[in-house]
């Protein structure tokens, strides 16, 4: 049988098939996925495959084997073991939640949010939540940032949780997929999903630091189906959107405005930066790649990696 993975205890898996039944599944021997070096070897968003078998007249499964994942994604741990914990696979999109403020969104955030995206191959729809609270000026910010975004092939909705101003839309573009929701606490993720899903209450919340300071904090993700199809992942307790290593000649390519202009520089390893006959720098100069855009590409090449790790790792 073949079923995907709703959630999952770390020693239990919860299987639905295809048809609607779900099993509770346990892993026969020791798994090792190709590549992935994983204190879990199945996440939520799995698809397996396993056999019933039954003991005192319950019935269970057991994984014999995982589909290969389309992506995934992964948190680290802040201690000095660093083992990564595979959150959540075969995620068709997630949305990212942006407020100008109550609370602000930095673009430094969202751009490191989507890097880190583009890294793991997750596609970012962008929802710029709270209109209705934002006058003239705020909303100008709001269209000014979408064009940037846009320009460089995300898609973005202006949205209000509150009033329901295009959350049909969202809803329509959820359907039949999987989804994640993601960015600051207070941005309205909570508020959205109800309005899309009412009664399904999903724990965004991220947990407070002070909260769980000294605690080993295990928390899990889990998929939820949506009435009107598809499903979504709630990630509760995990802030932002794991960590991914990156190569700083690497990280060009998670600017798709930059990926896309690299081979003409005149260096190959052309960084961008000092280098003469770069391309990306001359369309900056043009004010074709956005200024914001270079700032955040800047810091993510040049370090500031604490304050790249502490806005990704678990808390
Ligand atoms: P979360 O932490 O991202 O899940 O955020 P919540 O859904 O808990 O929302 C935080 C606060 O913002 C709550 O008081 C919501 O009522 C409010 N809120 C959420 N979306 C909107 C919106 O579109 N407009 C307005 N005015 N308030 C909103
Ligand atoms: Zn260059």
């Amino acid at each position: 049988m073949t079923g995907l993975v709703y959630k999952s205890t770390g020693s239990w898996y919860t299987v639905k098939t295809h048809s609607g039944e779900t099993y509770d599944c346990r892993i026969k021997g020791k798994f090792r996925i190709k590549g992935i070096k994983s204190t879990n070897p199945i996440a939520v968003g799995d698809y397996v495959d396993f056999e019933l078998e039954t003991n005192n007249n319950q019935v269970s499964g057991v994984i014999h084997n995982i589909h290969d994942r389309k992506n995934y994604i992964v948190r680290k741990s802040v201690n000095l073991s660093k083992q990564t914990h595979i959150i959540a696979s075969n995620i068709d999109q997630v949305f990212l939640m942006i407020t100008i403020n109550n609370p602000p969104t930095l673009t430094s955030f969202i751009d490191r949010f989507l890097v880190t995206a583009e890294a793991y191959s997750v596609k970012t729809i962008l929802l710029f939540n709270k209109i209705d609270t934002y006058d003239e000026e705020t909303l100008d910010e709001v269209r000014y940032l979408a064009h940037v975004y846009r320009k460089i092939g995300y898609e973005c909705i202006g949205v209000s949780a509150k009033t329901g101003k295009n959350v049909e839309k969202v809803k329509g573009l959820m359907q039949d997929k999987v989804s994640m929701f993601s960015g600051h606490s207070g941005v309205g993720k909570s508020t959205l999903v109800n309005a899309i899903e009412p009664g399904l209450n999903i724990k965004t919340k991220e947990i407070s630091t002070l909260h769980s300071q000294g605690q080993h904090t295990t928390t899990f993700a889990e998929m939820f189906d949506l009435s009107f199809g598809g499903q979504i992942i709630d990630t509760p307790g995990i802030k932002g959107f794991g960590v991914v290593d990156m190569d700083k000649y690497e990280v060009g390519d998670y600017f798709p405005e930059i990926f896309n202009l690299k081979q003409d520089c005149k260096f190959n390893n052309c960084l961008h930066i000092k280098e003469p006959k770069c391309a990306v720098k001359a369309a900056l100069d043009q004010d074709e790649i956005a200024f914001s855009r270079y700032r955040s590409y800047l810091q993510i090449v040049e370090g500031d990696e604490e304050h790249y790790r502490t806005d990704n790792y678990e808390q």
